[in-house]
């Protein structure tokens, strides 16, 4: 595994619904923003889906959840948002997903993927397990094999190498980032999503608070946010 000072300068979080990547590596996107690493974020689902109300209409809430990302985006200062806007509870491993995944690897040429883990065993969202296995699949080995989708070469959209994923939500998790400069950030980009979690408070900073702190007593730290670091195309 490389050592945590090998760290990317280049990354793309690929997140199943709008929230799903501010709630679990918030705070390492904050890190990587502030270090001025080119961060850029690809939403799968337009998330349409995301709510109790029986009255919300689904293309509201999907153009509000994407006003909500655009202001994450603006709280963490990354470097561009991509919205697939595919169907919220609608994700399948199949050539559609995989092909557009594989697109935004080769236009952003990321050295690092962040994805969520595929790999939860019973319960699970099925577009979370479908985005980190089609992720995967993406980054290896279509994204690098020229005969993969030749389409893209056809367009001037060459080939590419990621060096490495990250799984956010990990069943078995390797690394861990100290994320305890980042909480405001983290916090205040995760409470963007304000159709998802509601405004920030005092009682919510500390659920919060408790859950990173929880990770970073494992590590030695005040607060972290912990990984599956998988080497890969090296
Ligand atoms: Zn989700």
């Amino acid at each position: 595994m490389p050592e945590p000072d090998s760290e990317p300068d280049s990354i793309l979080v690929v997140t199943p619904h709008p929230d799903d990547s501010e709630s679990a590596a918030g705070g390492t996107i904050a890190k990587w923003c502030a270090e001025g690493k080119k961060v850029v974020l690809v939403v799968c689902t337009n998330g349409d889906k995301g709510t109790s109300d029986r009255s919300a209409k689904p293309e509201d809430l999907a153009a509000t959840r994407e006003v909500e990302t655009l202001n994450a985006a603006k709280a963490y200062g990354l470097a561009d948002v991509v919205f697939l806007r595919m169907k919220d509870q609608g994700l399948e491993d199949n050539d559609e997903f995989r092909e557009k995944i594989v697109k935004q690897i080769r236009i952003h040429k990321p050295q690092l993927l962040l994805t969520i883990d595929p790999n939860r065993p019973y319960i699970r969202h099925r577009d979370h397990s479908m985005t980190g296995r089609v992720a995967l699949d993406a980054v290896f080995p279509y994204a690098r094999d020229h005969v993969a989708y030749p389409e893209h070469l056809e367009a001037g959209i060459e080939p590419h190498k990621v060096e490495e994923v990250w799984l956010f939500r990990p069943e078995q998790p390797n690394h861990h980032v100290d994320v305890t400069d980042y909480f405001e950030t983290r916090q205040n980009a995760l409470h963007s999503h304000l159709s998802q979690v509601g405004e920030r408070s005092d009682e919510r900073d500390e659920l919060s608070l408790k859950r990173l702190a929880d990770t970073g007593e494992k590590y030695g730290v005040e607060l972290a946010e912990q990984f599956m670091r998988i080497e890969m195309n090296r």
